[in-house]
């Protein structure tokens, strides 16, 4: 291989496992190292995503296909609510299956994929990177011309990339129930109540009829624990019964400030790539990694350099949902989130934004707002000063 550009990717969760396929399909020799055997365990993320999302992750979103979603009731803490409506507004997708059917792509695409593999250094000084790797074959030293450290919210600082002060992140939980919800089985419920969900908001995520997925994150001890009781015994029926429960950290951005050094990129989880409002992390790394995208990038440096440009172009976009992400999870807003849920409620708002916004253009909120000059005003009275951070966005 002297000579010859080569890649690796460091981590094989959604963001590792999509670069890999990535690098691979434009021709670029990719390993992909990763420290357990199998790839989409532990489980810990919901799977909703966005048609456009859906359509950037391609065959093996459709694959691993659960259900549709058509509108969106967003609610405050009085029982306050809005409704956003659009077919297909969001779906679901089965992560584990997900995370199987792209490895099996990037296999496709001439990935080597090495699993037990940890990886304890990145020394990018010089013309190559050199990882350290400890696996159950022994450790060693291999070089590569890139390198994509994809290793999650809990990355070690095995690159000063990765040693940046990174924003905290909270803990998040699912609980598959099952028993007649009553709740619409295309219809998503979010709830900004900061007594349930503090610093963060609550989810109930219909399967069908008779299943849901009813989760929150909280950022006080305990209060994911106390939150969970209250959301299964205040919006749903009794006798519903637990399935299933997994959850893991949730970000709530903003994007880490340097995000790639010459040779080596951070990406996903790992440079806190998510929606700040959602902490979905399957929306920036899927676009970010779009085969599709109509910009040229062959061999390992052109796709490098198209997957920094794009990350960076991302980020720039995270920061601006952080704006809005701010203003929602913070406790002390809870009267000003529920007056602006109250308005938007009177005003029609859903509408606008069904029309309007995809479920990924948290960005756009305020202008969209803005498009309703008289809820502007109202909201600006409302929140004074403050609401200037959401409106400005
Ligand atoms: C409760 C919850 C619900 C969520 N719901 C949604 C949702 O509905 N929609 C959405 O878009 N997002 C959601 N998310 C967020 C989404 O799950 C994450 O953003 C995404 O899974 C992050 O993927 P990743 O590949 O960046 O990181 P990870 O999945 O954490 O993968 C990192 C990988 O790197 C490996 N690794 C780490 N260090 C090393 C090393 N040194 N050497 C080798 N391997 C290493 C790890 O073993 C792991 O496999 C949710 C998250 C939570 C917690």
């Amino acid at each position: 291989m002297q000579g010859q550009e080569t890649a690796a990717v460091v981590g094989a969760g959604f963001s590792g496992l999509s670069t890999a396929r990535f690098l691979a399909s434009k021709g670029c020799p990719t390993s992909l190292l990763e420290e357990h055997g199998r790839v989409g365990f532990p489980k810990h993320c919901t799977g909703i995503v966005s048609q456009d999302t859906l359509e950037a992750i391609g065959e093996p979103a459709i694959r691993c296909y659960l259900h549709r979603y058509d509108a969106i009731v967003v609610e405050g803490s009085r029982g306050n609510s809005f409704t956003v409506e659009k077919r297909g507004i969001a779906h679901i997708l089965d992560r584990v299956c997900l995370e199987e059917e792209l490895l099996r792509e990037a296999h496709t695409q001439g990935a080597d994929y090495r699993p037990h593999t940890r990886v304890e250094s990145v020394d990018d000084r010089g013309d190559r990177v050199r990882l350290g790797y400890r696996g159950k074959m022994g450790q060693g030293l291999q070089e590569y011309s890139y390198v994509v450290l994809a290793t999650g919210s809990r990355s070690p600082a095995i690159h000063p990339l990765l040693a940046q002060k990174r924003p905290p992140t909270i803990p998040g939980v699912n609980h598959v129930v099952q028993g007649e919800h009553g709740q619409d089985p295309h219809t998503i419920r979010v709830i900004f109540d900061h007594s349930l969900a503090p610093g963060f908001f609550a989810w109930l995520v219909p399967l069908s009829p008779d299943t849901m997925i009813a989760g929150l994150a909280s950022s006080t001890p305990g209060g994911l624990r106390r939150g969970l009781r209250r959301l299964l015994e205040e919006k749903l029926p009794p006798g519903i019964s637990l399935m299933e429960a997994y959850g893991g950290p949730v970000n709530r951005g903003p994007p880490l400030s340097i995000l790639a050094a010459k040779r080596v990129l951070l990406t996903g989880d790992a440079g806190v790539l998510v929606k700040p409002v959602t902490g979905g992390g399957l929306y920036p790394v899927a676009h970010i990694t779009n085969p599709k995208g109509e910009e040229k990038g062959e061999g390992c440096a052109g796709a490098f350099a198209l997957l920094r440009k794009r990350t960076l172009r991302m980020a720039a976009r995270l920061r601006l949902h952080y704006r809005v992400a701010r203003l929602l999870h913070e406790p002390r807003n809870q009267g000003l989130i529920d007056r602006a849920i109250e308005e938007a409620a009177k005003a029609r708002l859903g509408e606008v934004i069904g029309q309007r916004m995809g479920f990924d253009d948290h960005h756009l909120l305020a202008r969209t707002v803005m498009a309703r000059p008289l809820l502007a005003l109202k909201l600006a009275i409302i929140a004074g000063p403050r609401a200037l951070s959401l409106l400005v966005g």
